[in-house]
């Protein structure tokens, strides 16, 4: 003779005890089996803080690239006015580091306020108003 409820209970997951097969809920803890079947809404990831990252990345090489070019320009020409260009190229330089630690954050979802001013930094480019943009949307993502 087949034990009676065979095929109708079964261990809750979550404390063990036996339930009804077709629970929807388990009476003794409250674990609810229709999350789980449906899956639970988790954290929604994007593909957005990581190619705004990148974007700021590239946008912050460039504010690198050319605030070397115009600081190592103008240094030769420092004795005729070029101080001012030295002084361009290196504030260039400070921002691309800013923003190119800002596209790292963007990228690990870490520290969003950076990640944030690094776009804000690189705006006046199109790949970094891009960036920017990107970053600020997917705020939810960040872990911070
Ligand atoms: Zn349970």
């Amino acid at each position: 003779m087949q034990s009676p409820g065979a095929q109708t209970t079964r261990n809750c997951v979550s404390c063990g005890r036996t339930i009804s097969w077709d629970a929807n809920v388990c009476p003794y803890c409250g674990h609810d089996y229709r999350g789980t079947m449906a899956g639970v809404p988790q954290k929604k990831e994007t593909a957005m803080p990581t190619i705004g990252g990148i974007l700021i990345l590239l946008a912050s090489l460039l504010y690198l690239v050319g605030g070397g070019v115009v600081t190592a320009g103008s240094s030769f020409f420092i004795s005729v006015g070029g101080g001012a260009g030295v002084v361009c190229g290196v504030g260039l330089l400070i921002l691309g580091i800013i923003s190119f630690l800002g596209g790292i954050f963007a990228i690990q979802r870490k520290n969003f306020a950076i990640a944030l001013i690094g776009g804000i930094f690189v705006v006046v480019t199109v790949i970094g108003l891009i960036g920017l943009i990107l970053v600020a949307v997917s705020k939810d993502e960040f872990e911070n």
